[in-house]
């Protein structure tokens, strides 16, 4: 470009520019970037919402600090059909498990501290004598690293031979957090990190419905803290969730005879039925 020669001795070189240039039609950052700094943004802002809670192991007895959102954060927006519940500003769920550094014993909040001597010594000799102690304080727990701490709570679950409605509860709230990774990462849905992320959340569908199913017919209630309407229709999206429609109707129906039942579960059980009419069509 002519009109801009002689600058090059102020040491501006603008020759090879087009002055009627549309700068808003070149690309800005690509989708992949664009994708990346989203979830960059979001893991960011959790930062604030989060605080370091203080525990004490009733395992190795040493004291540690677990990440947990603030009281006043995430309002709950919603839930997904097997009641996983929506929160804004922060997914609840990635934080419901505590973890001890030390000693690698880990179990849902509710129920930490509720460790007998004997399942202690269990949990010493299969879970701490291998675990490799974590020295490292994260800001936020990310999505993997909450998957992690799920499937430490799961181990000791089975190493304690806890009652089958708690494994199956934690296999439910991990399906719910692998959930809530396919949205945060927000992968195009035809990637195959979503098949990966969808294959482990039937997986683990799968056996939380095993779970409940064998735990409905051997256990009493309240289970996991819910009582027996609540664990009826968790059953009934899970085999909704599982394909298996008929068994889900059936506890469906049980549910909207029963007088017992409260209406917030009997419009949950109605909106699952509707969803089933919809989908045979
Ligand atoms: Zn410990």
């Amino acid at each position: 470009m002519g009109i801009f020669s002689g600058l090059e001795g102020l040491g501006i070189d603008l020759k090879e520019q087009d002055l009627f240039a549309d700068k808003s039609k070149e690309p800005k950052i690509s989708p992949e970037q664009q994708r990346l700094e989203e979830m960059k943004k979001k893991e960011e802002e959790e930062k604030d919402l989060l605080i370091r809670k203080s525990y004490v192991c009733p395992c190795c007895s040493k004291n540690f600090k677990s990440l947990t959102v603030k009281a006043n954060k995430g309002r709950l927006l919603d839930q997904d059909i097997d009641l996983r519940p929506r929160y804004d500003e922060v997914d609840k769920t990635k934080y419901e498990v505590v973890m001890c550094p030390e000693c690698g014993y880990a179990a849902r909040v509710q129920i930490f501290n509720e460790l007998s001597e004997k399942q202690a010594k269990l949990v010493r000799e299969k879970i701490s004598q291998s675990f490799k102690s974590k020295t490292e304080d994260p800001d936020i727990y990310t999505y993997d690293e909450s998957i992690m701490r799920y499937q430490m709570a799961l181990a000791n679950a089975m190493v304690r031979g806890l009652k089958s409605s708690e494994k199956a509860f934690l296999c439910l709230k991990m399906a719910w957090v692998i959930r809530g990774k396919k949205e945060h990462e927000n992968f195009p849905a035809d990637s195959p990190e979503v098949k990966k992320t969808e294959e482990m959340e039937q997986e683990l569908l799968k056996n939380a419905l095993e779970g409940f199913a064998k735990a409905r017919s051997s256990e009493s209630f309240p289970m996991c803290g819910m009582d027996q309407y609540t664990v009826d229709y968790i059953l009934a999206a899970l085999f909704y969730e599982n394909h298996d429609y008929n068994r889900c109707l059936h506890m469906i129906s049980e549910l909207l005879t029963s007088q017992m039942t409260n209406p917030r579960i009997k419009e949950k059980a109605r909106n699952l039925k509707d969803l089933i009419a919809s989908e045979k069509k």
